[in-house]
């Protein structure tokens, strides 16, 4: 049993990911900073008095880090994919705060800048190759989002307006099970469906940020092995979720559909805390059923799958009330 609780903390990992000052803004003092690799310290608003609140979490990432390094603790994780486990890889934090940046990278992509969900599938195929002469390895990607508690395909073919079904009774592991499934055998070709699927992805214009992403998108990788000498199969995925913005709907001046998507997105991302937290708390029942989102990952979360969380922060001292709440959301899902 020691073992077995050991094991589920290890299961669930918090990162803290501290966007730098971005070139041509406003910039301050920063009102985070970086401890040691697992320590920040957060400025407190003056009306509770001045001072300053310290978070710890397995890991922080300070503005200069790279997109190598922030990948770099992730490696254990993809082997487990290949070893059949299930993964849930997330992005959270406020619009602006560098969630996308984190998984996907900015907008001109070099080898430096890519982000983790290339690296991924890069390091998938480069460890499927190394065993080749014991496993061989099928890999599918499908990318679905959720908007407004409704599931759509990233990837269809034939419009993006349908909207999908979760079953989780399914025994192959696809949840949704109506959203195209595409067969890939390279990076490159991960790219080109990454590229077609964020083309796709509801926008909406925000008070913060005009190309704001006001939708979970999540990138699920399928993995199947079969064992060449026992022709046993193993079956393993790995989910990628882009979480749409954390921000307070006030906070964007949000009335009418806008305030509709955003109370959406906060019941959602408090249903993921609540599932994680129980989680971590290993209370006995965890409640999946709340949101789309917890619906769709129920398989890749808790028992043997592993979880990790990057939270990103922005240093800007007009977003200290974001900061705070979202350090307060990662300090309840967090094990440390
Ligand atoms: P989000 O997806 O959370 O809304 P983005 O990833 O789009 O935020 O980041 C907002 C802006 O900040 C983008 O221009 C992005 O390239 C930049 N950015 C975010 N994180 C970093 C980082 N670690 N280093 C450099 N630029 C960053
Ligand atoms: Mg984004």
């Amino acid at each position: 049993l020691y073992n077995q609780v050991q094991d589920l903390k290890g299961n669930i990992r918090v990162y803290c990911r501290i966007r730098p000052f971005l070139p041509g803004q406003p910039t301050g003092s920063s009102t985070v900073e970086v401890i040691d690799e697992k320590t920040l310290t957060v400025l407190t608003p003056s009306k509770y008095g001045k001072g300053k609140k310290s978070f710890t979490f397995n890991r922080v990432f300070g503005p200069s880090a790279s997109q190598e390094e922030v990948f770099s603790d992730t490696q254990p994780l993809i082997r487990s994919v290949l070893d059949g486990y299930n993964v849930c890889i997330f992005a959270y934090g406020q619009t602006g705060s560098g969630k996308t940046h984190t998984m996907t990278g900015p907008k001109e992509l070099t080898k430096e800048s890519i982000g983790v969900n290339y690296r991924a599938l890069s390091d998938l195929f480069l460890i499927s190759e190394q065993r080749k002469d014991s496993i061989s390895y099928d890999v599918s990607v499908q990318m679905i989002e959720i908007y407004n508690e409704q599931v759509r395909d990233l990837l269809a073919t034939d419009g993006v307006n349908k909207r999908l079904e979760i079953r989780n009774n399914s025994q192959n592991g696809f949840n949704v099970p109506s959203a195209n499934l595409v067969p890939v055998t390279s990076t490159t070709e991960v790219l080109n469906l990454m590229n077609l699927g964020m083309k796709h992805r509801v926008v909406g214009s925000t008070a913060m940020n005009d190309r704001s992403s006001r939708s979970h998108s999540c990138l699920t990788v399928h993995v199947q092995g079969r064992d060449l000498s026992s022709g046993s199969i193993l079956r393993g995925c790995m989910h990628l979720v882009d979480l749409a913005g954390s921000e307070r709907a006030d906070k964007t001046e949000a009335v009418g559909d806008r305030l509709k998507e955003a109370q959406h997105i906060n019941r959602s991302l408090s249903a993921l805390g609540d599932v994680i937290s129980s989680l971590s708390q290993k209370n006995s029942h965890v409640p999946y059923r709340n949101s789309k989102l917890t619906q769709l990952l129920q398989d890749s979360l808790g028992g043997q799958a592993k979880t990790l969380m990057f939270i990103h922060i922005s240093p800007e001292p007009n977003a200290l009330g974001e900061t705070i709440s979202t350090l307060k959301f990662a300090e309840r899902v967090s094990t440390v």
